[in-house]
């Protein structure tokens, strides 16, 4: 086998060489340059792409810092203020103000002095400017008189004698937050003698006329009065009064109308909600109206509560770092940043230090808590939109903690992504963006890419040039077996006649045959064998004429019956070999033909010795010749081994040698039935074969009659194949 396809290969070495040259080399050195080519462009692609991402994170990073410089540049044009350094807290506020309603970024804003405890000038924590102080009256006749006073209302309970001399002092005082003191005297009085229209009257006059004024623990008199308002409305059984007054005084509480600290504010506020919660209970009259303020109100309290934790975690955790930088880091006018997590919170601080009397001194930080809130829903919303990234683009923000901001993780394996961090991590935020195209980029880079198409031809051509070459090496192949085989069998079948032959001349040479009978026995061995051996260059000849389109058939009239019957006896005493019985039943009115005698012999006799060499038991044989309508039908049948179904295409073709005739040993050159198929399709016939395997086989030949004039076999006198 190794030894054939080396024989094969080499036979064809040219074209093998030409195969290699002209289609396998450009194919596989274009295939490798095609796929370098993808990939470039692939990875051009990617690039591309990548580019495009970083672009877009950019450009929504750059926007958000645009406006965190913003705010920096404003809290330093602010600092800048005399205001600040002067501590001038109303201009502070208002200007704080101002910055707020500008720009709602600036979260809560705070001052930090040099040495002082941290100031929310919006918040009123620490901001306590005028915290109320004990004021005494000076004139001596007035203490005695509140003296009196409070004998009549706490040790004597004369709640009508003390309002009396209250009043009376009220009026003789000159001194604006003695007198509101006093008038809030008057009213408690009033209150504890059940006079509680009255002291209601006097509580509205504090409320209109001494606001500003504070109690001696320092608590705001107006809220004080509003409180007790209350009170008095209840008292007279004035429900509506009372809901709106405490409502009144809630919204005022929430809205920063009084300095108040952590714990006053809390307690007010738990105090007038507590309140409220019991007169809101029923259902009547404007209460659905009333009770959906409160429901407003407690919401802006938890929004406050919050903000008052807000502050504290700004007092624990950034003042001390604000502090410090104070302390150790040289003047600069420039604003800096600083990003601190307290509790699931990014607190992002934007400060400059506020300027001195002289301008390289510090006299402290203005600072302000980012609104994170805004930040995200305002300014980073907006960069998306204003940035508009692409529909195969996902986007996903989260914080460096991990905390999902915008968007959601793509987890498409081996998506080009670019992520980004912001300066300083402020805010600590990461831009993922991520290729989700639909198709994914290798099948678009690859399927409307030129490259790709001309390797997938490149392949083809390629595949097809190799099953090619491989299909003509093993053909070559092929041919290189059936030249052997067929060159050991005709060996074969010249060796036999020609050993006995020179056997029987040999004895006959040397005289030792001397009997006539013996002689003539031999001789017609001889003759036999010689004819054996003419029968098989005749086949080989004719074979080598056919395939050469040389072969021409010396057509001529025939008798049918006459030249059967002659070669039928011919071939009987040709055969020499023992056992074979050879019958034949000819019809006597059969027409006559033209026919090339020679090959039309040649073909009968090689259907006769197939019949008597593949009969291996009983060897009879029997030709029948009939005129069917304008046929003429041979028939050639034997008892021998048989055909095989699938063999009986196969066994037409030149060299070709059944299964059983390789298997029995029996000789033959495969060239017999190829012969018979050409003559009798030469005379315009056709052959056709039935068999049983194991029991019999019947070669049918037919020949059409033609009348001259239609044209027919007869017509042609010599015709080529
Ligand atoms: P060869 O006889 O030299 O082998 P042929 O072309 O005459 O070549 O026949 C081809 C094959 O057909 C044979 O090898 C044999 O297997 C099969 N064959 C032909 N004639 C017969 C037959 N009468 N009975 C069985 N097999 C036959």
């Amino acid at each position: 086998m190794f030894q054939g396809l080396k024989i094969a290969v080499k036979q064809k070495k040219k074209l093998l060489v030409v195969f290699f040259i002209t289609i396998f080399l450009p194919s596989v050195s274009l295939s490798i340059f095609g796929i370098k080519a993808l990939r470039n462009e692939k990875f051009r692609l990617e690039k591309q792409i990548e580019n495009e991402q970083l672009q877009i994170v950019k450009s929504i990073k750059g926007k958000i810092e645009t406006k965190l410089t913003d705010i920096g540049e404003q809290l330093k044009n602010m600092a800048s203020y005399p205001s600040f350094r002067q501590k001038d807290y109303p201009v502070i506020k208002e200007l704080l103000r101002g910055l707020l309603e500008k720009d709602s970024l600036a979260g809560i804003v705070f001052l930090l002095y040099r040495n002082a405890e941290p100031l929310f000038p919006l918040f009123q924590s620490g901001f306590e400017e005028n915290v109320g102080t004990s004021v005494v009256a000076n004139d001596n006749s007035l203490q005695k008189q509140i003296k009196d006073a409070e004998d009549a209302e706490y040790i004597r309970n004369d709640y009508s004698g003390a309002v009396s001399i209250y009043n009376d002092a009220f009026l003789k005082s000159n001194n604006r937050s003695a007198k509101a003191r006093l008038l809030n005297s008057v009213a408690r009085n009033l209150m504890k003698s059940s006079k509680f229209s009255e002291a209601g009257d006097v509580f509205t006059s504090i409320i209109n006329d001494y606001s500003g004024e504070r109690t001696e623990s320092g608590l705001p008199l107006e809220l004080h009065a509003k409180l007790q308002k209350t009170e008095c409305y209840s008292k007279l059984g004035d429900k509506s009064s009372s809901i709106s007054n405490d409502l009144n005084v809630f919204e005022d509480l929430l809205t920063d109308r009084w300095i108040l600290n952590e714990n006053q504010f809390k307690t007010y506020a738990s105090i007038v909600s507590e309140r409220l919660t019991g007169l809101l209970s029923d259902n009547t009259g404007k209460s659905t109206e009333n009770k959906s303020k409160f429901e407003l109100y407690k919401e802006r309290y938890q929004y406050k509560t919050e903000l008052w934790q807000t502050i504290n975690n700004i007092k624990s955790n950034i003042v001390p770092e604000l502090s410090n930088y104070l302390q150790t880091n040289p003047f600069t006018s420039s604003p800096f940043k600083l990003s601190k997590r307290i509790g699931n919170e990014d607190y992002l601080i934007s400060a400059v230090i506020i300027p001195g009397q002289n301008q390289q001194d510090k006299a402290g930080i203005l600072a302000a808590k980012l609104n994170n809130r805004y930040l995200q829903n305002n300014i980073l919303d907006n960069s998306i939109k204003e940035v508009q990234p692409p529909e195969n683009t996902s986007l996903f923000i989260t914080s460096l903690s991990g905390d999902s901001i915008r968007g959601f993780k793509n987890n498409t394996p081996d998506a080009i992504t670019t992520t980004i961090l912001f300066d300083d991590n402020f805010p600590p935020w990461r831009l993922e963006v991520t290729y989700v195209g639909r198709k994914g980029l290798g099948e678009i880079s690859i399927f409307s890419n030129f490259y790709f198409w001309t390797i997938i031809t490149l392949i083809i051509i390629l595949v097809f040039g190799t099953a090619l070459i491989v299909r003509i090496v093993a053909r070559e192949m092929e041919i290189l077996k059936i030249k052997s085989d067929f060159v050991s069998s005709v060996s074969h079948e010249f060796k036999t006649p020609l050993t006995s032959m020179k056997a029987l001349t040999e004895r006959l040479e040397k005289g030792k045959v001397t009997q006539p009978a013996k002689m003539k026995q031999y001789i017609s061995i001889i003759s036999h064998d010689i004819d054996r051996l003419i029968r098989l260059v005749g086949n080989i000849l004719n074979f080598a004429n056919i395939e050469e389109g040389k072969k021409v058939y010396k057509k001529e009239e025939t008798d049918i019956a006459i030249w059967l019957k002659e070669v039928i006896n011919n071939y009987k005493k040709e055969s020499i070999e023992s056992g074979v019985s050879i019958s034949a039943e000819i019809e006597d009115d059969l027409p006559v033909l033209f026919i090339d005698k020679d090959a039309m012999t040649q073909a009968i006799f090689n259907l006769l010795d197939n019949a008597v060499k593949f009969s291996l038991g009983e060897k009879m044989v029997r030709v029948t010749v009939e005129k069917n309508e304008n046929l003429i039908i041979i028939k050639v049948k034997d008892k021998g081994i048989g055909i095989e179904n699938d063999e009986k295409d196969k066994i037409f073709e030149k060299f070709y040698r059944g299964n059983s005739a390789v298997k029995y040993y029996i000789k033959g050159t495969g060239l017999g039935l190829s012969l018979v198929k050409y003559t009798v399709e030469a005379h315009n016939g056709h052959i056709v074969i039935e068999s049983e395997p194991g029991w019999s086989t019947v070669f049918t030949i037919t020949l059409p009659i033609s009348d001259k004039k239609q044209g027919g076999i007869n017509d042609k006198k010599d015709s080529h194949y």
